[in-house]
């Protein structure tokens, strides 16, 4: 049977982070708060886009775990299974080792993983965007690009090399996207043999716009200044087949590039179905307090959670870091309220705003409801993301000031390897 006074949290990001923090103020020290993760960090995912236009060190978008909630227990590993008869949750250490951890509570706050569709080559030759590792091997195969195109006499080698398609314009493609053009002409500033050349980048989806679940003012916003850094923008327009040589676009032109990054959203992270718990669009099922029907005992918030949206009856909430951080916290409150400590409460959340980096100087926000773009858009911004930042704060502020008077330093490590980080993170690497 599980262990009393033992609450597990399964997932480290937002979601999890929050409710850890929220729980150990909420119960007695002699109540152990253990939180698996993948990772000894927790992984700040709205920064990865500059990570991978090296504008921001790697280190800095991980903020440690054990350091930020020291009165937490950390259990390094993959959760694999859940024997909700008998309480208990299995993980695996990175070594191999499997361990059994017994609960009397337990919040489910997984997240989620890149989304695959099924096109021709696109699991062989794209690469996604969830980590640091795949940020890291963006930054590399970009740099890579640009140093063997100056290398090269073969023209359309060079073309093929100096073009990026970027697939998908929810945040994370159009930041993406609009990094791009920046970094890539740093890189090739540097570079004699690339004097004149054209570095295209461009930016698709099937959504008629950019940004297309956002306000249609922050997608203004943002379609302008990715046209403004010469990204060609083709909504409407998807990828129908991906090749070692370049991806045939659904509009029949074919893009002779190296470079495809697949940022066409997220699903729930696999351990979801593991769990054998019921689930609505592959999010488990919970009710507005964030519990799992028929399971007092089992709480679910995040991306790997249906959590109703309470100010848009009939929806669910959004997969945003916003609503996985409120969720987070109101969580481990609610289930300190199933131990006797406060009282229990449903999640209600109406949107705040958001905000999208743009690189440099650019960002288009809407802080409460009100349209900013340009520098105010990114003094907000970048003030919205330190105060977001569970730490590492001083070192992200005095990155950007390094950044912004001497410029971003484009040297490949060669770290990470294109197999290291499939687009399927279901595949073994
Ligand atoms: C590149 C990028 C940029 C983004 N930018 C923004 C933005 O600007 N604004 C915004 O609102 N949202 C943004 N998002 C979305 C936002 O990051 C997510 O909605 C948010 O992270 C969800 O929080 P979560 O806690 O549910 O999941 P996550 O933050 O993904 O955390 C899940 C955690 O669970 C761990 N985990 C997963 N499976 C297991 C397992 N089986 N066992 C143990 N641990 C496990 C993972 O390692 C991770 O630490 C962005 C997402 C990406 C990918």
């Amino acid at each position: 049977m599980g262990t009393a006074n033992r609450i597990v949290i399964v997932g480290g990001g937002f979601a999890g982070f929050h409710a850890a923090k929220a729980l150990v103020k909420a119960v007695p020290e002699d109540t152990e708060v253990v939180l698996v993760n993948k990772t000894d960090y927790f992984l700040y995912l709205p920064l990865l886009p500059q990570v991978s236009a090296a504008s921001l060190d790697p280190r800095r978008v991980a903020v440690s775990l054990t350091k930020t909630l020291p009165k937490v227990r950390l259990a390094l590993g993959t959760a694999d299974k859940l024997a909700v008869d008998r309480r208990e949750v299995t993980y695996t250490d990175p070594e191999g080792g499997s361990h059994v951890l017994g609960y009397d509570r337990l919040l489910l706050a997984a997240g989620s993983v890149n989304k695959l569709l099924p096109i021709p080559g696109v699991g062989a030759h794209a690469h996604g965007f969830r980590g640091i590792g795949e940020a890291l091997y963006l930054r590399d195969h970009v740099i890579r690009q640009i140093e063997l195109a100056a290398a090269t006499d073969d023209p359309a080698l060079k073309a093929a090399r100096c073009t990026f398609v970027v697939v998908g314009a929810g945040y994370t493609g159009t930041e993406v996207a609009a990094q791009g053009p920046p970094f890539t002409a740093a890189v090739a500033g540097r570079n004699r043999a690339l004097q004149g050349q054209k570095i295209r980048w461009l930016l698709l989806d099937v959504a008629p716009k950019v940004l297309p679940e956002l306000d249609p003012r922050l997608s203004k916003a943002a379609d302008k200044l990715l046209r403004k850094r010469g990204v060609e923008v083709l909504m409407g327009t998807s990828v129908e087949e991906a090749t070692a040589e370049g991806v045939r676009l659904t509009n029949g032109e074919f893009v002779r590039t190296r470079t495809l990054a697949w940022c066409v959203g997220v699903r729930p992270d696999p351990l979801t179905d593991a769990t054998g718990l019921a689930t609505e669009r592959g999010r488990i099922v919970v009710d507005a307090t964030m519990a799992v029907p028929g399971h007092p005992e089992i709480f679910a918030c995040g991306d790997c959670a249906a959590v109703p949206d309470l100010t848009r009856p009939g929806e669910l909430t959004a997969m945003t870091a916003q609503h996985a951080m409120r969720q987070g916290k109101l969580a481990g409150k609610n289930i300190a309220a199933t131990l006797g400590h406060g009282q229990i409460a449903q999640y209600k959340h109406h949107d705040l705003g958001f905000v999208v980096d743009l690189g440099g100087l650019a960002a288009a926000a809407n802080p409460l409801g009100i349209p900013l773009s340009g520098l105010p858009a990114a003094a907000v911004t970048r003030g919205y993301h330190l105060a977001a930042m569970p730490g590492n704060r001083t070192r992200t502020l005095i990155d950007w000031g390094v950044d912004a008077v001497f410029g971003r330093q484009t040297v490949q490590l060669g770290l990470v390897r294109g197999d290291d980080v499939p687009l399927d993170t279901e595949r073994p690497a």
